[in-house]
């Protein structure tokens, strides 16, 4: 102890001797310390001789040695050890550091997605009240072709492998390269064929046999990759296997049940299965009734093709629980139950309702959950709804189309809707123009008409008629221009859009994906236009910045200037990105979703509510 306090006041003295101050120091330890000095300079000389000639004499080197740091002992140029090898020893003893270091954030994340994670399964209140458990699949007729089946499960790994489909699950079921193996009737074929249709994508490949052979399954592939066929085409033939067997009647059904998050993608769902439903009753197969259960429109109508008994159902959240509450028809036969945009309506605070729609199937069913974003908690949640899940995975989830070029601009709040007329030159007509507020979709949409564009515009505020006849006009190419909010970003699937537009940029980089996958969709490319600004928060332009990389797109230099601290800490392995959103450009312990979540938690705020107040009417 008292050593050290000397060494102190020795050091404290060569510094002082810099700035011509001098304090008093008493000559007895002045003394001491003159010898220390001697012996150090000594102890030094001997080291450095020792170093020449080889040999050892450890006393004297040790005796000076004592007072330094433990870690420092090695080092330095009193130590005996060649400078390359004390370089290798720092560095090794670097990388133990950074290693443990990695370590433990991956650890922390981990018990971040724990305690976030759902206290309840995604099951309804009395399965689990009852403690209802399935332990298989639900049995289907259908079986892959027999040369297929005998196969090695090493020659399917290969068909998986070149179409980059990542499968998961027990007993995977064998991918299929043509419609025609998948065994669909010849007026299905013929559809399909009609639509352009003739190869199936990858993860119609895998997707199909899966939801064929009954799994229950979780599909997640990029945006406009052909999702809609996997669960649509499989419902029209489970129905046709009933209706067969045993005619419908009146009141009876729905077998299958489709929901989707927003009422035009719930319609244009249900018109793709009315169109197979045609083909197959114009080739004398029994005919299918479909009904269309969404807000906004008559439940007059709708009501009466229940009545007659319905096979298939495509429904949005809302009217679907009002009309199972108020009876007007139920889910006891309902057999197949697909969520389209899983993860969005899960996401939303709809876990509740989706809660509530399980619970009014009686017995086992099938369950399909698709999207082309899906992160990691979502998944782990979503599989408390299912049975032995297959998950299909084609390209990260939550990663954007290829086919889309993204250009991302500056542009000043206040130019931005000047700036609109100037982008439109960069593409021919169809564009789509997404803004966040109803009111800036109001703004923009009347800035176009009065500069003369063929424009329409749908939100949430409008009603449902005038938003089906902007749907309709611009489908049909009547109008060049849709103004929309992010109703109309999840799988509307118009022909050939040219050109996305964000007035701004998402809150949520998913809502970017679904935004720009409404072009680039099936073979063809397309080009997205994102507007940002210094009013755009930090964390989504990072979770850009990320997503324009993976995706090789050219980073603008502002973004890439953007290099945040925390940076740093992204590639060090796990899984990429936020595993709580998604985002590729920070972790989950700097998710500002989870944070907002925590913090209305926190104020007392319910999810519901929270979430309510932003999204538009589902
Ligand atoms: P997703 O739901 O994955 O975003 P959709 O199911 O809406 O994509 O399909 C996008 C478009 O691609 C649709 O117009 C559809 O008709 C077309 N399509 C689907 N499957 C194929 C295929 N195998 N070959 C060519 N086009 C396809
Ligand atoms: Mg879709």
């Amino acid at each position: 102890m008292s050593y050290t306090k000397k060494r102190r006041v020795s050091e404290k003295s060569d510094e002082s001797d810099d700035d011509n101050y001098v304090p008093y120091v008493p000559i007895k330890q002045r003394k001491k310390t003159q010898i220390k000095q001697v012996e150090k300079r000594l102890g030094r000389l001997t080291a450095l001789k020792e170093q020449e000639t080889g040999s050892t004499s450890e006393g004297t080197s040790e005796g000076v040695n004592d007072e330094d740091d433990d870690d420092e002992v090695n080092h330095g140029p009193k130590s005996r050890i060649s400078l390359l090898d004390q370089h290798s020893d720092l560095k090794r003893k670097a990388e133990a550091k950074k290693e443990t270091a990695r370590e433990k954030i991956l650890k922390e994340e981990e018990k971040i997605l724990e305690s976030v994670a759902e206290k309840q399964a995604l099951k309804a209140v009395s399965e689990l009240a009852k403690g209802i458990e399935y332990a298989d699949p639900i049995k289907t007729g259908w079986l892959p072709p027999k040369y297929i089946l005998s196969k090695s499960e090493e020659t399917h790994e290969k068909v998986r492998k070149k179409y980059h489909i990542l499968v998961e699950g027990e007993n995977k079921p064998p991918p299929i390269k043509t419609f025609r193996e998948m065994k669909f009737p010849k007026p299905i074929l013929h559809g399909l064929k009609k639509k352009g249709i003739i190869h199936p994508t990858p993860i119609q490949i895998q997707g199909i046999p899966a939801v064929l052979s009954g799994r229950d399954m979780i599909g997640i592939a990029f945006t406009g990759s052909g999702k809609t066929i996997v669960f649509t085409l499989p419902i029209i033939m489970f129905a046709l296997e009933q209706e067969k067997r045993l005619p419908f009647v009146n009141n009876e059904g729905p077998y299958g049940l489709i929901v989707c998050p927003a009422r035009e993608l719930a319609k244009q769902t249900h018109e793709i299965i009315k169109e197979f439903c045609g083909h197959l009753e114009r080739d004398g197969f029994p005919a299918l009734r479909t009904a269309l259960c969404i807000g906004g429109i008559s439940m007059k109508d709708q009501l009466a093709a229940i009545n007659r008994g319905v096979h298939i159902m495509v429904a949005t959240p809302g009217r679907l629980m009002a009309m199972l509450a108020d009876k007007k028809f139920t889910l006891d036969i309902c057999r197949y139950l697909c969520l389209d945009e899983a993860d969005r309506m899960i996401d939303m605070g709809f876990e509740e309702d989706v809660r509530t729609i399980f619970s009014y199937f009686k017995g086992q069913r099938q369950t399909l959950l698709f999207s082309a974003t899906m992160p990691k908690k979502i998944q782990n949640f979503a599989r408390s709804a299912l049975v032995k899940p297959i998950t299909v995975n084609v390209g990260r989830a939550g990663a954007a189309s290829l086919d889309v070029v993204q250009e991302v601009e500056y542009v000043k709040q206040e130019a931005k809707i000047v700036y609109i007329l100037e982008c439109l030159q960069k593409t021919a007509p169809p564009v789509l123009i997404f803004a966040e507020k109803k009111q800036d979709v109001d703004a923009i949409h009347e800035y176009l008409l009065l500069k003369g564009v063929e424009a329409v515009a749908i939100h949430g505020g409008k009603d449902q008629e005038e938003r089906t006849q902007s749907i309709d006009q611009f489908r049909k190419a009547e109008k060049d221009v849709l103004v929309a909010t992010d109703v109309a970003s999840k799988g509307l699937d118009f022909p050939d859009i040219k050109h996305v537009i964000n007035y701004d940029m998402p809150e949520d980089i998913e809502n970017y994906v679904h935004r720009i996958g409404r072009t680039g969709r099936c073979g063809k490319t397309g080009v997205a236009t994102t507007f940002i600004n210094k009013g755009v928060d930090e964390t989504v332009l990072l979770d850009l910045k990320h997503l324009l990389i993976e995706a090789k797109q050219k980073v603008p230099p502002f973004l890439f200037e953007m290099q945040p601290d925390n940076e740093k800490y992204l590639d060090i392995g796990g899984e990429a990105g936020c595993m709580y959103c998604g985002g590729l450009g920070h972790r989950i312990a700097d998710c500002p979703k989870l944070e907002a979540l925590q913090n209305k938690q926190v104020a007392g705020i319910g999810r519901r509510d929270y979430l309510a107040a932003g999204s538009a009417d589902y």
